[in-house]
């Protein structure tokens, strides 16, 4: 048992560290608000964009825990999440709240790559942290914070790095600022691993995959400061690579993932593809509406407004006297959310100016995946990769050569000047080689596109066109 006096001078001290804590409470609410009110000013028309609903900031002050938390809700509204204890807690200054709190709006739309098997497309971690760092700095540059500087934020080293490399976001000020964030986050790693300039010179061990997940605390420091300087996104958590979202057949297809990054490789060596381009992302939806997610959806009508041409290709719209409807952006703008223009039947699509693709999983990857004579199952065609590999080759041909997309299909089937071959001839040889399709591909797969005869409504300039592109790839 404690004794009494014990108790009382616990009691007495908790007292104390609650009054305490209770005088800068006010205060340090309305600086949190404040930081708050700036970032939703500064991204809440971004977010509104992609969700299509206003960010919810649910400040959960008299919540005692430190948390802060991004989601999507089950409407699809965005929310953020913030507890309490930071406001207990001397470490969370209000530039530490500044810099955690835009880790979490990275979240939601800091943009690719996103988290793999997520239900809306959070970005990973280390974009929420790449994202982060400017979302930091534009706070640390209003006219209200840079009042607010802390004194004594700088030493030689960090004055160094701000001001003699070349600082690609915000000003030497506001990257000041960010390191001492840093610093009072893990003050611990920034000593251990030396000075600012050999964190950036490190190297890390090799990832497989982009990670989902919260890198090595060095990693994080070195995602601020490789986005400061302006540098790639970090390869101690970012890998180049394809990324495959919604209802993936990976069940059926383990190596899914990686067979997808095989088909892009190839034409990326194939059409010697500029070097930073951003691999596809494979959006496993078939075309209807209501098994997509709202935020694909939201994201699709989007691209649709922008994309006129789309409706009069496959929706069949005639007005009232039965005759093809003209297709205005008004008309888009109040239709858009009860017609959809793409059939079920569709296989796949390639969002033109972006580098989504989404295929039918039903109708691709699992239209020829049957039961052999032993009753197990199998992929006895390996069409989808044909599938997927003619949807890569618009994205490719849209960052290579200037084209109209309505001359892609001709493209694919015209025989090179000089081989003789077309361009799809050597995608399904390449799948058949890699055992990803069946043999009989190298025929089925060109002759059906052949046969579609998509050079028949072409005139003689784009006949010309298209032969000149052909013989620069
Ligand atoms: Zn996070
Ligand atoms: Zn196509």
């Amino acid at each position: 048992m404690i004794p009494l006096f014990k108790t009382l001078f616990l009691l007495l001290l908790l007292v104390i560290a609650n009054s305490g804590f209770a005088k800068d409470r006010p205060s340090k609410i309305k600086e949190f608000e404040n930081r708050l009110d700036i970032i939703e000013a500064l991204y809440g028309d971004l977010i509104f964009e992609k969700f299509g609903a206003p960010l919810k900031i649910n400040k959960m002050w008299n919540v005692r825990q430190v948390f802060f938390q991004a989601d999507v809700d089950e409407a699809g509204e965005p929310n953020i999440y913030l507890g309490g204890g930071a406001l207990i807690l001397p470490k969370y200054t209000p530039d530490v709240f500044t810099l955690i709190v835009c880790h979490e709006i990275g979240h939601l739309i800091g943009g690719a790559p996103y988290k793999t098997e997520h239900h809306y497309s959070s970005s990973v971690e280390g974009q929420a942290d790449f994202f982060a760092a400017s979302c930091t700095s534009k706070v640390f540059e209003n006219k209200r914070i840079i009042k607010t500087k802390p004194q004594s934020i700088t030493d030689r080293e960090t004055d160094e790095f701000c001001s003699h490399r070349d600082i690609k976001i915000g000003t030497n000020d506001s990257c000041m600022r960010i390191i001492h964030v840093l610093s009072n986050l893990f003050s611990d790693n920034l000593k251990k691993s030396g000075d600012l300039n050999s964190i950036l010179n490190m190297e890390f061990p090799k990832i497989e995959h982009t990670l989902n997940q919260r890198p090595s605390t060095v990693c994080q420091i070195y995602t601020f400061l490789a986005a400061l300087s302006g540098l790639e996104r970090p390869s101690c958590w970012y890998k180049k690579e394809v990324r495959i979202f919604g209802n993936t057949p990976m069940r059926e297809f383990p190596t899914l993932d990686s067979d997808a990054q095989k088909v892009w490789n190839f034409w990326d060596q194939r059409l010697s593809l500029p070097s930073g381009l951003t691999p596809p992302e494979i959006y496993f939806y078939s075309f209807q509406r209501h098994i997509q997610t709202n935020e694909f959806t939201q994201w699709q009508s989007h691209w649709l407004l922008g994309n006129t041409d789309i409706w009069s290709d496959w929706a069949d719209l005639k007005n009232k006297n039965g005759q093809s409807m003209e297709i205005t952006r008004e008309w888009i703008v109040k239709n858009v959310s009860s017609i959809f223009p793409f059939p079920k039947t569709f296989l796949a699509f390639h969002y033109d100016r972006t580098n989504r693709i989404q295929m039918n999983p039903e109708r691709t990857m699992l239209s020829t995946y049957q039961n052999d004579p032993y009753g197990i199952k199998r992929d006895f065609l390996g069409a989808g990769y044909y599938s997927m590999g003619h949807e890569m080759l618009h994205y490719a041909l849209q960052e290579k050569v200037s084209i109209p997309t309505k001359l892609h299909h001709c493209l694919f089937v015209t025989p090179h000047p000089e081989t003789g071959r077309m361009l799809i001839d050597d995608m399904a040889q390449f799948l058949v080689d890699e055992k990803l399709s069946a043999t009989s591909m190298i025929k089925m797969g060109p002759s059906s596109e052949t046969k579609m005869d998509p050079c028949k409504r072409m005139n003689s300039d784009e006949i010309s066109l298209i032969q000149k592109t052909l013989k620069s790839l």
